[in-house]
């Protein structure tokens, strides 16, 4: 019988992580320590939000260095993982008639994902791909994806979503690190329950009354759909892998669905 891999979202925060060592990235790399080897790394990452659902297909994926004001040392990190052309060409294949495109040549691996990467494989020796998530669509269509992506987690693939559950950049407060303000608690509580409860609710937190202020736009909270399209897939809940708050609008919180 085959193996069911992990899978988890991640709240990566600022892409200063891939430097730090903190409670955060600790509990990225115990997770990826706990876990099976996989074969391949497939990543949802926030900052791949496009007019078009594609997988990268490059034997080799460039860093992307997709930020700014940033010191030089975050500009120097590369991850110089191999992708996987055959995997991406199944993950099209599983997941038909959804249509996702090969990207032989647009993107690469951004920084949702190598700063969450760096932790969890710091020898950048599995293969990544990266799938877009699909700007134009709802969130029904990311949660279903989701679930057509399960067949993958039997077949060596460890699926990461890289996002954050509450994410307002307008509204950071830099003299609250380690903290959330009423509103981002609220929600990012609610979502909790929904995630270890049954995560075939998740779409009704767009209705939440703290939603505007936690997602003022959907990027970085659509990752978490594809997390819970996976646990709707497997019938099974997630758990917390790590949780807390930066800079009063940001939740750094993290979901794991567990392997066999
Ligand atoms: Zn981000």
């Amino acid at each position: 019988m085959s193996q069911l891999m992990p899978a988890a979202f991640v709240g990566h925060g600022n892409p200063m992580n891939a430097l730090a060592l903190n409670r955060y990235t600790d509990a990225w790399s115990t997770f990826a320590a706990q876990s099976p080897r996989p074969s391949a790394v497939l990543v949802v990452s926030a900052h791949w939000y496009v007019n078009i659902t594609a997988v990268t297909a490059m034997k080799l994926p460039r860093t992307i260095h997709d930020f700014y004001g940033f010191p030089q040392e975050l500009f120097d990190v590369q991850y110089p993982a191999p992708g996987d052309p055959l995997v991406a060409q199944r993950i099209v294949d599983v997941v038909q008639p959804t249509y996702v495109g090969l990207d032989e040549d647009s993107w690469g691996i951004d920084h949702g994902t190598w700063s969450v990467l760096v932790h969890m494989f710091p020898k950048a020796d599995v293969p990544v791909l990266q799938l877009s998530i699909n700007a134009t669509l709802p969130f029904e269509y990311h949660f279903n994806l989701g679930a057509q992506l399960h067949a993958l987690r039997s077949e060596g693939v460890m699926i990461l979503a890289s996002g954050n559950v509450v994410h307002n950049l307008g509204l950071i407060d830099w003299n609250s690190p380690g903290r959330g303000t009423d509103w981002a608690q609220r929600f990012d509580d609610d979502v909790r329950s929904v995630m270890t409860n049954d995560a075939n609710d998740l779409g009704r937190m767009s209705g939440h009354r703290d939603y505007r202020l936690a997602v003022p736009t959907p990027d970085h909270f659509l990752p978490l759909a594809y997390v819970a399209g996976l646990a709707s897939a497997a019938n099974a809940s997630t758990t917390t892998l790590v949780d807390g708050y930066e800079m009063g609008s940001l939740s750094m919180t993290a979901y794991q669905l567990a392997g066999d």
